[in-house]
């Protein structure tokens, strides 16, 4: 998948406008000599952005629209320093309403449906963006924000909502709750749109169970608009990527070289048309694929894999490069295991150790051997052999945000 001619037309718009703001991208564009470019190969040379170059145009540096075209602002959770500002004009705003309403139209959502939303609210851009689209659609907003999981279960019965939309921990945390109350039931739920952290398929499987609903995966960052951006298809686990608005590139995280579709590596986005804050090349640090292959829905949206980590959740353990998703498919093939599970990786003496933490599925108390198996089907699948502690259900921290599942105490004093 290569961009087009009529996308390179839009970024050539991106490129004027950025140059004419002179934010931290027309800078970059103006360093190397760029005004325009003619085709994929040069598209592919323009430099990266990143988001210590958000970071650092902190409050308003990355406002590219006059600002009486502003209508608001969002902000991505800064974990470490400033957070990063996103402007957004009133056909941002409306751009991307279109795009989540596309997707809750492809997971066959429609205005008979009562939307249910746990995501926050406020400066973060899941709750609203969730409920942009949901009004678009014409459907019925439930908007109860994160928390509160009596009150969520109370208007979930109550309203005979029929949409949960919610992190995969939150869902997972509703979906144990409603089951250990006896209130499967009395609950109408039919679909989940589960947005904003990676999850596994058994994590999948178990939200699917506690609460029999079908699962959608919704993809997008703050920086480029917020969720909404894809989803995917019923029945399917490829994501839709609304290329009208946003084109993709799969990325080498380590050179920076464009790949062929099907290889995996760091997602990175361009925004088409975005007016308050456009990026170029922005990347996301995500970990998927372009799956070249055509959807049997039809539609030519192009498609790209589950998210399969970060390239920053890559933890290095006796020279081995290992991600969550390498330890949840070991989690996998025992089928006693539950989902959660807790990493914590420490320096003693002289030597790094990882150690496991992984919850046995409800009524199992007697673990065996288990930890010593799951210990040696680590070693065979990884390289090496973490200390493995089985736990009872319920003992490790449960979020309703999102889930903290490594810890890395190596660097600490
Ligand atoms: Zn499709």
């Amino acid at each position: 998948m290569q961009i087009s001619k009529e996308q390179l037309a839009l970024v050539n718009d991106r490129i004027n406008a950025l140059v004419s703001a002179g934010n931290f991208y027309g800078k970059k564009l103006a360093a190397a000599g760029v005004t325009r470019v003619d085709s994929p190969e040069e598209f592919e040379k323009l430099p990266f952005s990143e988001k210590a170059d958000l970071r650092d145009a902190y409050p308003l540096g990355l406002m590219t629209a006059p600002e009486e075209e502003i209508v608001r602002i969002h902000s991505s959770s800064g974990t470490t320093g400033l957070p990063v500002i996103i402007p957004y004009t009133a056909k941002d705003v409306d751009d991307w309403g279109e795009m989540f309403k596309r997707c809750y139209e492809t997971a066959g959502i429609t205005k008979h449906d009562r939307i249910q939303i746990t995501p926050g609210y406020g400066l973060w851009t899941a709750g609203i963006g969730f409920q942009n689209g949901a009004e678009k659609l014409g459907a019925m907003v439930v908007p109860m924000g994160p928390g509160n999981t009596d009150k969520q279960i109370k208007m979930m019965i109550d309203m005979k909502t029929t949409v949960l939309c919610a992190t995969s921990s939150y869902a997972l945390l509703l979906g144990e709750e409603i089951n250990k109350r006896g209130l499967r039931d009395k609950i109408c739920l039919k679909k989940g749109v589960i947005g904003s952290e990676r999850w596994s398929e058994k994590m999948r499987a178990q939200i699917h169970e506690l609460l029999g609903i079908e699962l959608f995966d919704i993809y997008g960052l703050t920086e480029i608009y917020g969720p909404g951006i894809g989803i995917n298809c019923p029945g399917e686990q490829y994501m839709h990527m609304w290329d009208d608005y946003v084109y993709t590139e799969i990325i080498d995280p380590k050179t920076g070289k464009t790949l062929p579709d099907g290889e995996w590596g760091e997602i990175v986005l361009t925004t088409l048309v975005k007016g308050g804050a456009p990026l170029i090349r922005y990347r996301t640090h995500d970990l998927s694929r372009i799956v070249p292959v055509k959807c049997k829905c039809g539609k030519s949206y192009p498609l790209i894999d589950i998210i399969k980590g970060r390239t920053d959740d890559m933890m290095k353990i006796h020279g081995v490069n290992v991600f969550p998703a390498h330890v949840e498919e070991v989690i996998a093939k025992f089928p006693e295991l539950d989902v959660e599970y807790q990493i914590r990786l420490s320096h003693l003496d002289g030597k790094d150790t990882m150690r496991l933490y992984i919850e046995a599925k409800s009524g199992l108390s007697d673990f065996g051997d288990l930890a010593k198996e799951v210990a040696q089907a680590f070693k065979s699948s990884i390289g090496f052999t973490p200390i493995v502690k089985v736990v009872e259900q319920g003992i490790l921290p449960r979020s309703e945000k999102k889930a903290k599942r490594v810890i890395d105490e190596r660097f600490e004093e």
